[in-house]
């Protein structure tokens, strides 16, 4: 396994603005892709990790659960969603931007594994947000694209100040 660097849009816009291709091959090579990018999720504190953010034009996600285990998806797509929720939203290619973003409250996902199985998967709050938030990464799109406003650095000081931690990036 090994670290990858994560792309951040300050240098790398050009790549992670690029549509990412489907897995057709559920070889070594990819076990290996998703291996890293556990790795890397797991250094970087965040909570998922797309492909394209480390320079993986594939269609491939990972994501640390609450509970601390980890779900892998690859060629992911969104099924259904109910409800709505809005928050703050990060992400790690995004270092040190905040905005609100108004998402679905419950999202399911159906995608498969690192051997071609196919699986859905139902998640809410943190979680549901998450799965949108990648999978839009592999289409391009970045959770700035969506926010209703960007939080200004006097806001984002001022959250520090109370306490509040954000920790929510993706
Ligand atoms: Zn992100």
């Amino acid at each position: 396994m090994a670290l990858r660097t994560i792309l951040k849009r300050d240098t790398d816009e050009e790549s992670l603005r690029k549509k990412s291709r489907p897995v057709t091959v559920f070889d070594k090579r990819l076990h290996m892709m998703l291996d890293d990018m556990v790795e890397t999720l797991k250094d970087s504190g965040g909570v998922g990790l797309a492909g394209p953010q480390v320079g993986i034009l594939r269609r491939i996600v990972v994501i640390e659960r609450e509970d601390g285990s980890i779900l892998e998806l690859v060629n992911p797509s969104i099924i259904d969603e109910a409800g709505e929720q809005e928050g703050l939203e990060g992400c790690l290619s995004l270092p040190g931007i905040w905005g609100v973003v108004k998402r679905p409250m419950t999202v399911t996902i159906k995608a498969q594994d690192r051997n071609g199985n196919e699986f859905t998967e139902t998640a809410s709050g943190l979680i549901g947000r998450c799965f949108i938030h990648e999978c839009e990464h592999l289409d391009g799109i970045l959770f700035v694209d969506r926010a209703s406003r960007v939080l200004t650095e006097e806001e984002l000081q001022q959250l520090e100040e109370e306490g509040e931690e954000l920790e929510e990036e993706a």
